[in-house]
């Protein structure tokens, strides 16, 4: 049975549900704590990082009807902390009466890497070339138009780095078409970059929105290993990002925090490798360099508070730490300079995000 919406802005006291029980959503749920407000996740495995710090937990599947209808009794507004959320689910809480942000566009842009560079060339934000393919032959076909080498990405459910081939000769798409398990694919003009930045870019129930200085980015094996933040950045690019931001919150009629990463193109031209419609991993310098943090501004936004300011406030150097490296917690906590966070995962496996360090500098 559907209600009727809640009170925005949301008073203290109030519910928020997040979709996602990882460290993603135990920052927001923290976030969402030091506002007032209680918590309530959904995830599909029981003791997640998010769960041990939320008010109440539901285990079961994204799409179990009973679990979504135990969520929306708990929660007022609902949330994802990851953008392969069904589709279905979130129609499912919309139609109990719950609104989802960010919302169902936002989703659907995010889902498939086909869709995703198609919305952004509509809407003026240059990606590199690419083109579908749903057969070998296609494969082969698509190399003609994007040129060789190209990067073959699955245009679903692919992170980190998975689902990724380089393709150096046409010929070979046909072989990594198969590869990558026969599934839907785009091909992706090599990018040639200078550096990798992102723009996290935040906007309100209102249409009001903020943007944090750029991070520049490094990745090892797909995965990030380091941000640094702010960027230094000539004018120009960090312009040309925030006309990017605008034009994507606008185009998705977005209510909630957004990662964008950026390509830096020789001369400074920016092209948008991807989109992520929820809190993002090259926004965790903002908990210690920036007066409201990346979560809590997420948070904000989707209590239909006004957002926070996203000045600087030191310039921070974020190591992510993978697998075994977050036992080296005591020499982090005995470094000055480091704030630690750790996301309480039971197991580390190799290249597990565990937790992650602020290095903390004057401006
Ligand atoms: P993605 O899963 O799309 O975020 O890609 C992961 C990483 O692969 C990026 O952060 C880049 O380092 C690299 N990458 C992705 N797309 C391209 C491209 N078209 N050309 C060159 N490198 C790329």
């Amino acid at each position: 049975m559907s209600r009727s919406p809640p009170v925005l802005p949301l008073a203290p006291g109030s519910t928020i549900g997040i979709l996602g029980g990882g460290q993603l959503g135990r920052m927001l749920a923290q976030a969402a704590a030091r506002l007032g407000f209680d918590v309530a996740i959904l995830d599909p495995e029981p003791d997640g990082p998010a769960a041990r710090v939320s008010a109440h937990a539901i285990t079961a599947a994204y799409d179990d009807p009973k679990g979504l209808q135990a969520l929306a009794d708990l929660a007022d507004v609902v949330t994802y902390e990851f953008e392969n959320v069904p589709a279905a689910a979130v129609a499912q809480l919309a139609a109990l009466g719950v609104p989802v942000a960010p919302g169902p566009a936002a989703l659907e842009a995010a889902q498939d890497r086909f869709v995703e560079k198609s919305f952004l060339n509509a809407h003026g934000a240059s990606t590199v070339a690419f083109a579908p393919a749903a057969s070998p032959q296609e494969a082969v076909g698509a190399m003609e138009q994007v040129g060789a080498p190209a990067l073959m990405k699955t245009r679903r459910e692919g992170y980190d780095g998975k689902g990724q081939r380089w393709v150096e000769h046409a010929p070979d798409a046909a072989r990594a078409f198969a590869e990558l398990g026969g599934a839907p694919v785009i091909l992706e003009a090599a990018a040639g970059f200078r550096r990798e930045l992102s723009i996290i870019a935040a906007r309100g129930r209102d249409g009001s929105t903020a943007v944090y200085p750029l991070a520049e980015n490094h990745h090892e094996g797909g995965i990030l290993r380091r941000s640094i933040a702010p960027a230094r950045v000539v004018a120009a690019v960090a312009e040309q990002a925030e006309r990017i931001a605008a034009r994507v919150l606008a185009g998705l009629d977005y209510v909630g925090v957004i990662g964008i990463e950026l390509f830096e193109m020789e001369g400074g031209r920016l092209l948008v490798n991807e989109i992520a419609p929820r809190v993002h991993n090259t926004g965790h310098w903002t908990l210690d360099g920036c007066e409201v943090d990346q979560f809590e501004q997420h948070i904000r936004a989707v209590a239909g508070w006004p957002l926070g300011p996203t000045h600087p406030t030191a310039r921070v150097e974020m190591l992510n730490l993978l697998g075994d490296e977050a036992q080296g917690w005591l020499k982090f906590a005995q470094e000055p300079e480091s704030r630690l966070h750790l996301y309480g995962k039971r197991e580390a496996k190799p290249g597990r995000k565990m937790g992650h360090v602020n290095r903390v500098k004057p401006l």
